[in-house]
C-alpha cells in the first residue's frame, strides 16, 4: 500500500480492491511506527480516522461515493477543526479546541476524506524550517540520520506525505510555505491563485497573502486535492467565484501541436543557486523546448525587492491579526495585576521569539512615523511586481523558475533571521502578485536530495500551471517513494 499514489489508492478503493478502513489502518500503523521520529503530527486522530473510514466504506457500499472517498490526509494545524485541538504550533493555542470547522477542512469532509491528524508547522506559519514550532521541528524523511529540515512553514505536512504517513496534506502559503517545503522533500506543492481556496477558519497570518493549497506526491494527486479545496465561500470576502474542477489525470499542454510560450525571469538568472539546481533547471528547460515549447526571457524588474516588501507587509498584517491573542478570548491566559499586565504576561509567555519579532517589526512599520516610508513603499513595490507579472504574461503563457537555491539543510544550521528570510527569494513575489505557482520535483542533486522548480501562471490559470508541472514531473521522473524509511 505504501507505493500507492493518492490517484491509485482512489482507483483501488473504487474497484473494491482495498477498503478505506484497511487503507486508514495502514497509515495509522505507519504513524505509530514513524510518527515520533518525524515529529510531523502535533495531534493524531485515530478514532476520528477510523470512524471516517468506516463511514466512507458504508457510502461506497450504498453507492453514494464521494470524490475523495476514503483518502487519508493530514491537515495543517492552522485550519480550525471542530472539537479537535488546533494549535498553530503555538503555546498560545496549545489547548485550543475550536467550536467551528474551517471551510477547507469542511470541504475535505464533504469530499469523503479521512482525517489522520493535524500536521506540525512553524508557529503561526512564520518561518522556513518549521523550527519555530512550540512542538519542535518536523524531520525530513529523505536522509533521516542527517536530521534535515522538511521546510516550513508547512513542514509537518511535507514530512508526513514524503514519509508515507499521509496520502496528501493541506498547507498554507503566505510567502512560500507550501512550495519551499514541497521542493526540498521531493513533493508537489501548489499555491493556488489568491482567493481560490477560502481562508475562513484558517488561523490568519497575513490575510492579503495567506493562500491554502495542497501537497501530494504527484501532480495529478495535487490537482485532485485542489478540486476538493477550491470553491467560493461567502464567509471569506476575498473568496473568488472562479472554481477549480479537475477529474485527474491532467491532459497535456505540450506536444501534439500545442503552442506554449514559457517565460524565464531575467532577474533571477544572476541569483546565486547551487550548481545542481542550475544544471537541473537548465535540463528541464531544454526538455520543455524539445517538447515544442517556445522559451522566452521575461523581466519582472522589481522581483528582487519582493523580499523586502514581503517582510514589511507580512509582519504588518500579522501584528494586526495576532492582536486578538490577548488572554481574554482564546487560548492561554497568564493573570497579571491588571488587564494590561495580563495582556503582557500572556503574550510574553504564549508567543515564541520569531512571532514576537514579527509583531515588533509589524507594529513599527505601521507606526505614524514609519508608515509612509515602509508600509506604503512596500505596498507600491507590491503593485509594481503584480503589474510586471501582467506585462510578462503578455509575452508568455507560463513562467518557470527555481523553487529554492539548494537542497534541504540540517535543522541545526545556525542562520540569522535575515538569512532565513533570504531563503524565500524565489517564492514571495508570487504571493505579492496573487498568482498561482506550483513547485514540482525537477531532479535529485548530487547529494541524493530532491530539488524543485516552480511553474507560475496568470491569475486563475491554475489548471495550466498544473498541466505544465505534470510534464516536468514526467521528464524529471524523481522516485519520491519513502525508501529511506522503508529500508529502516
Ligand atoms: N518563510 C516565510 C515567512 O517566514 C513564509 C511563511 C509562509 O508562507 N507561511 O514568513
Amino acid at each position: 500500500m505504501i507505493d500507492l499514489t493518492l490517484t491509485q489508492a482512489l482507483e483501488k478503493l473504487n474497484n473494491r480492491e482495498i477498503s478505506a478502513v484497511e487503507l486508514t489502518q495502514h497509515y495509522l500503523n505507519r504513524i505509530e511506527k514513524y510518527g515520533a521520529d518525524l515529529n510531523c503530527y502535533i495531534t493524531v486522530t485515530p478514532e476520528r480516522a477510523l470512524a471516517d473510514a468506516a463511514a466512507s466504506d458504508a457510502r461506497r457500499s450504498a453507492g453514494n461515493t464521494l470524490p475523495l472517498d476514503g483518502i487519508p490526509i493530514a491537515m495543517k494545524d492552522l485550519f480550525a477543526t471542530c472539537s479537535i485541538r488546533t494549535t498553530a504550533a503555538s503555546r498560545m493555542l496549545e489547548n485550543f479546541i475550536p467550536e467551528y470547522e474551517s471551510t477547507v477542512s469542511q470541504k475535505f469532509i464533504d469530499a469523503g476524506t479521512v482525517l489522520l491528524g493535524k500536521a506540525n508547522l512553524d508557529e503561526f506559519a512564520m518561518g522556513t524550517f518549521s523550527k519555530t514550532s512550540f512542538f519542535g521541528a518536523p524531520i525530513n524523511p529523505w536522509q533521516l540520520d542527517k536530521q534535515l529540515t522538511a521546510g516550513g512553514s508547512s513542514g509537518g505536512s511535507t514530512s508526513a506525505v514524503a514519509g508515507g504517513l499521509a496520502l496528501g496534506a493541506t498547507g498554507t502559503d503566505t510567502g512560500g510555505s507550501i512550495r519551499f517545503p514541497a521542493a526540498i522533500t521531493g513533493l508537489v506543492g501548489m499555491k493556488p491563485t489568491y482567493g481560490l481556496c477560502s481562508r475562513w477558519g484558517c488561523i490568519a497570518f497575513a490575510s492579503s497573502l495567506d493562500t491554502p493549497g495542497p501537497i501530494a506526491r504527484t501532480v495529478d494527486d495535487t490537482a485532485l486535492l485542489l478540486s476538493a479545496m477550491a470553491g467560493h465561500d461567502p464567509k471569506d470576502s476575498t473568496s473568488s467565484t472562479n472554481g477549480f474542477t479537475c477529474n485527474a489525470p491532467l491532459t497535456p499542454v505540450l506536444g501534439d501541436g500545442h503552442k506554449l510560450r514559457i517565460g524565464v525571469i531575467r532577474e533571477f538568472s544572476n541569483v546565486a543557486i547551487s550548481d545542481d539546481m542550475r544544471t537541473l533547471f537548465e535540463k528541464r528547460i531544454a526538455d520543455l523546448k524539445s517538447m515544442g515549447a517556445e522559451i522566452v526571457e521575461v523581466s519582472i524588474p522589481n522581483i528582487l525587492d519582493a523580499l523586502a516588501a514581503y517582510y514589511i507587509i507580512a509582519p504588518a498584517e500579522a501584528s494586526s491579526n495576532l492582536a486578538r491573542y490577548d488572554g481574554m478570548r482564546y487560548g492561554l491566559r497568564v493573570e497579571g495585576k491588571d488587564i494590561y499586565d495580563t495582556f503582557k504576561k500572556t503574550r510574553a509567555a504564549g508567543f515564541g521569539d520569531e512571532v514576537k519579532r514579527r509583531m515588533i517589526i509589524g507594529t513599527a512599520v505601521l507606526s505614524s512615523e514609519s508608515y509612509d516610508v515602509y508600509f506604503m513603499q512596500a505596498a507600491r513595490v507590491r503593485r509594481m511586481i503584480a503589474d510586471s507579472f501582467n506585462t510578462a504574461f503578455e509575452q508568455c503563457d507560463l513562467i518557470v523558475c527555481p523553487a529554492s537555491a539548494g537542497t534541504a539543510m540540517p535543522l541545526n544550521s545556525d542562520l540569522t533571521p535575515l538569512e532565513y528570510y533570504a531563503l524565500d527569494l524565489f517564492t514571495v513575489a508570487m504571493n505579492l502578485a496573487g498568482v498561482p505557482a506550483c513547485s514540482v520535483p525537477c531532479g535529485l542533486a548530487t547529494n541524493g536530495l530532491p530539488l524543485g522548480m516552480q511553474v507560475v501562471g496568470r491569475r486563475f490559470d491554475d489548471m495550466r500551471v498544473l498541466q505544465l508541472a505534470k510534464h516536468i514531473e514526467t521528464v524529471a521522473a524523481v522516485d519520491n517513494r519513502p525508501t529511506v524509511i522503508m529500508g529502516k
